[in-house]
């Protein structure tokens, strides 16, 4: 349910052709020219967190995870060119230790009963985790003796590049609820930036677990792909939706490869967010047509969501070395950086996952303001807010920064217009651009 102590949000979006009145907090839309009114359903509940309005406080009892995000090694067996976690290599070798999953996993499956919601675990974060089954296979074995103990359905997910054998596809099938598996397409795009560590091409590997996948996962779905888009493949993301629909894949997600912080490769791989907008839009036409789910995750109408912070998101994100973090980018501290992307730590004393309480109220205080220009937008509940790019917990940030997002902002109205029926087909790129160009929006209240 939505606070009732939440501000009214009501903006006026105008196009050309049509009027109406937004209202995301109640997933409303009012067309104000033919009197008709929509739903927005299946919205997620904010965390608790970012539900209560900025002038209540908030403390760390409010934080109430109810998803474990496991980050179990730093090994992998690719190199990717756009890797966020670069120079992973030189971290120890180690896994996170059983004794700190099952801390952590007894944090949240009590907060799950208390919100009588399932317990979510999750695998993923600067390593591969189906390289070692063996190891996912124990840390599983915790959370499901956990989540009996508390009488909870568990929901298990796990993130992979699919360079895996056909055993352990099989197995990863039986033994998680959703696998996201990250695929760039055929092998014109996919072999370019997604070398594995002995600089071969590994496209025709994933083709061949993605079949395992989608066979397997047919029933019951819960099989994804994440598509990195470079300014190679940006113009060809309808012809990618249908190389995946031919590969039987339901649910495609593209997410445009940004600068993150480390990375050296060129500027312009980044693709052109009006180009990505106009593609994505075609893509997503195309898919729908074939009873595809295309997604963007930068911009999600039907969730309420803000940063990928992990705070924001009610979920527990464990590194190999035992840290709390708070942030996909900071997935180790084995240097002892004190700085907010970590708010504890397992204690080897007392043998429980313990909370950093000043930083908790820091990392709180960062929460409180917000970009000046996103404070008014329709589009606030439903986008980044410029993370990774702009984030609060970086020297450089102040509420002024202006966000690159045209991409979030047009795919946010694009998805409204889509729901109300008006968002039409585009006969070119100016056509398309023309009528986003003359689309306004403005707070009421
Ligand atoms: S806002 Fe900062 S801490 Fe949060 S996910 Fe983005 S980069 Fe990480
Ligand atoms: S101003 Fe831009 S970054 Fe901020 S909420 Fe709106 S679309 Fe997102």
């Amino acid at each position: 349910m939505i606070n009732k102590k939440l501000p009214d949000h009501r903006y006026q979006i105008s196009f050309p052709g049509g009027n109406l009145i937004y209202q995301p907090l109640e997933g409303l839309i009012i067309d104000t020219v033919k009197n008709r009114s929509f739903l927005i359903r299946n919205k997620r509940t904010f965390s608790i967190i970012q539900s209560k309005p900025e002038r209540e406080e908030k403390s760390v009892s409010d934080f109430k995870p109810v998803c474990l995000t496991i980050y179990a090694s730093h090994q992998c067996n690719m190199n990717c060119t756009y890797c966020y976690i670069a120079g992973k290599d030189a971290y120890p070798d180690e896994f996170i230790d059983p004794v700190v999953v099952k801390s952590a996993a007894g944090i949240v499956a009590k907060n799950c009963k208390d919100r009588e919601l399932p317990f979510v675990v999750g695998f993923h974060g600067g390593n591969e985790p189906l390289l070692h089954p063996e190891k996912l296979e124990d840390y599983l074995s915790i959370c499901e003796s956990v989540a009996d103990k508390y009488k909870l359905k568990l929901i298990s997910s796990c993130t992979t590049n699919g360079v895996i054998s056909e055993d352990t596809a099989q197995w990863a099938v039986k033994r998680f609820s959703r696998i996201a598996l990250s695929w760039d397409g055929p092998p014109a795009f996919h072999d370019i930036y997604r070398k594995d560590c002995s600089n071969n091409p590994t496209c025709n590997k994933v083709e061949k677990t993605a079949r395992i996948f989608s066979d397997m996962k047919k029933e019951t779905g819960g099989f994804i792909i994440r598509c990195t888009i470079t300014s190679l493949s940006v113009d060809k993301m309808p012809e990618l939706t249908g190389y995946f629909y031919q590969a039987g894949v339901k649910i495609v997600e593209f997410y445009p490869v940004f600068m993150n912080r480390g990375q050296t490769f060129s500027d312009e791989l980044i693709p052109e967010q009006y180009t990505f907008v106009y593609h994505f839009l075609k893509a997503r036409r195309y898919g729908l047509a074939r009873g595809m789910k295309v997604l963007f995750a930068g911009s999600r109408l039907h969730d309420f969501h803000n940063r990928y912070c992990m705070i924001l998101q009610d979920n527990l994100t464990v590194t190999p070395d035992g840290y709390l973090t708070n942030c996909y980018h900071h997935t180790q501290n084995y240097s002892n950086r004190d700085n907010l992307y970590f708010y504890g730590r397992f204690d080897e004393s007392t043998r429980v996952m313990e909370f950093n309480l000043p930083k908790w109220n820091s990392i709180l205080k960062k929460y409180e303001t917000e970009l000046s220009v996103c404070v008014n937008c329709f589009n606030q509940f439903h986008c980044s807010h410029g993370c990774p790019d702009i984030c609060p917990f970086e020297d450089n940030y102040n509420i002024d920064i202006q966000p690159d997002c045209i991409k979030e902002k047009w795919l946010g109205l694009a998805a409204v217009l889509e729901r109300t029926g008006y968002l039409r087909d585009f006969e070119n790129k100016e056509d398309f651009f023309d009528f986003f160009q003359n689309i306004s929006s403005r707070r009421l209240d």
